[in-house]
């Protein structure tokens, strides 16, 4: 049985860990992390998932097909203990071309396994079958498109009223990433993985392999053996590479979320995920305008913003909490914690949500007191994750997981352990090893992914 130590209890951690000591009776387990488990990138997510992966290729399809397939089993064996509802994301345009690209990108998706597209455009039967606000089940897979005005109307009343299109992605919701990842880690516990209050601080070799892993405390400096050591460090991945001489290719782009107490109640409680798919400009009034326009930093809040404003309702029972997000302005950076965050971005936020559901303009006079919070994403300039062995001999990486960590901790956990054990591991793994740019099948295609549809 290897001796493993893994650097990191965020979801990837964690989800390694469980995937090894749960799944494959690995006994000999060590998560490491200075902070508590979850609580630096993880629990600042929007808990969102979808197996929508438009690209040119079916990879982040088939990873995420598989991350829902184990959710969906641990949700069942837990009675849903982490709230894993269906409700789908539903993007919404009022542009033509917007429109045609989004029609084209679900019939791209739905060849790499994503499921069916089903058009409702008025000329057929009524089959649009709408999510329940809860669980998982009963959904049909794929997508739905809708361009039939009265279907828009009588489903999502509350959405723009010039829009022209929504795409609703079936496979698709939210759930508590909380809740998710402490039922991992108790499962993972139970079995024996080990949780130490420290910082990595070192991975040495011998002969080449790795061999031992140096721990700082509160008190002391540890030598652990290992003959396994993962890299599950988050924003952190690249500095605890370099412990091994090696350069992971990632870069940091800092997102933020917004929690909004939506009192007056205009987004329905049971709405899913809404995504306005349009770039915008913002309605400010003139002496906003005027006032924006004058500073460098805020001249680019008068100018056409891009797409992506995304709001969902948050909480069960009487809560009346929304997520809001949108990257209007997202730049390259390093993590530097604690974060800082625009002031200007619960304005800019409702406002732009504003455009997807119009009726949230009664909030613009007096808006309540909102809480931002937020992290790094952590990305290849491709934007797919890395999984798999670092090139030292005994050393892994489960990272880069951008804005998808959540929603592809299970699959990628168990891929990772499935490395890690030496398994037979499914065709598509090959896209997300470090090793990928230098493979002749792999490294041709990743110029093509981009970001698009991406949240
Ligand atoms: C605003 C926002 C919204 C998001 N929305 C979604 C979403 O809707 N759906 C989705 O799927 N994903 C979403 N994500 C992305 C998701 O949250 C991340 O991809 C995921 O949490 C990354 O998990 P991780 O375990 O790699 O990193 P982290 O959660 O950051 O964990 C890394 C851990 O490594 C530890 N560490 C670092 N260095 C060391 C060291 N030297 N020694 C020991 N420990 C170390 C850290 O302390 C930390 O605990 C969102 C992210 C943000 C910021």
């Amino acid at each position: 049985m290897p001796r493993v130590v893994i650097c990191g209890a965020g979801i990837a951690g964690i989800s390694t860990a469980y995937h090894l000591a749960v799944t494959r009776g690995v006994t000999h387990i060590l998560l490491v992390d200075p902070r508590p488990p979850l609580s630096l990138t993880s629990d600042k997510s929007t808990e969102a998932y979808r197996n929508w992966w438009p690209g040119p290729d079916g990879s982040m399809v088939h990873l995420m097909n598989h991350s829902i397939d184990r959710m969906e089993a641990l949700a069942r064996e837990t009675n849903n203990r982490f709230l894993l509802n269906r409700r789908g994301y539903v993007y919404a345009t009022a542009r033509e071309d917007v429109a045609a690209e989004l029609m084209a990108a679900a019939h791209q998706t739905a060849q790499w396994g994503a499921g069916p597209v089903r058009v409702h455009d008025g000329r057929g039967q009524r089959t649009y079958v709408p999510s329940p606000a809860e669980g998982f089940t009963g959904v049909p897979p794929g997508v739905d498109i809708i361009t039939d005005p009265q279907l828009l109307r009588d489903h999502f009343p509350y959405l723009n009223p010039n829009t022209r299109l929504v795409l609703h992605v079936r496979r698709a919701g939210w759930l508590s990433a909380q809740q998710l990842g402490m039922t991992l880690l108790e499962a993972a516990r139970e079995k024996g993985v080990r949780l130490l209050r420290g910082e990595v601080v070192g991975v040495m070799t011998q002969g080449g392999r790795v061999h031992q892993v140096r721990v700082r405390t509160h008190s002391e400096e540890l030598l652990l053996p290992a003959d396994v050591f993962v890299n599950a460090a988050g924003p952190f991945v690249r500095d605890v590479a370099r412990f091994l001489g090696e350069e992971i290719p990632v870069y940091w782009e800092q997102h933020a979320k917004l929690a909004f107490n939506d009192y007056r109640h205009i987004l329905p409680r049971d709405a899913p995920l809404l995504i306005w798919s349009d770039p915008q400009r913002i309605p400010w009034d003139e002496e906003e305008r005027a006032f924006l326009a004058e500073g460098e930093e805020t001249r680019r809040l008068v100018e056409e913003l891009p797409a992506g404003a995304h709001v969902r309702p948050e909480g069960g029972g009487e809560s009346t909490m929304l997520l809001m997000l949108w990257d209007y302005h997202v730049t390259r950076t390093v993590p530097r914690f604690p974060l800082e965050f625009d002031p200007l971005l619960p304005d800019v936020l409702l406002r732009g949500m504003t455009t997807l559901v119009p009726s949230l303009r009664v909030y613009w006079e007096r808006a309540p007191k909102p809480v931002v919070d937020g992290g790094y994403y952590t990305k290849t300039e491709e934007n797919l994750p890395l999984i798999g062995p670092m090139s030292t001999p005994g050393a892994y990486i489960i990272g880069a997981l951008s804005g998808f960590g959540i929603m592809a901790a299970c699959g990628a956990g168990d891929l990772l352990a499935a490395h890690i054990l030496g398994e037979e591991v499914p065709s598509y793994a090959r896209a997300f090893l470090p090793a990928r740019y230098t493979d002749p099948q792999v490294y041709p295609l990743l110029g093509a992914w981009s970001s698009q549809w991406q949240l």
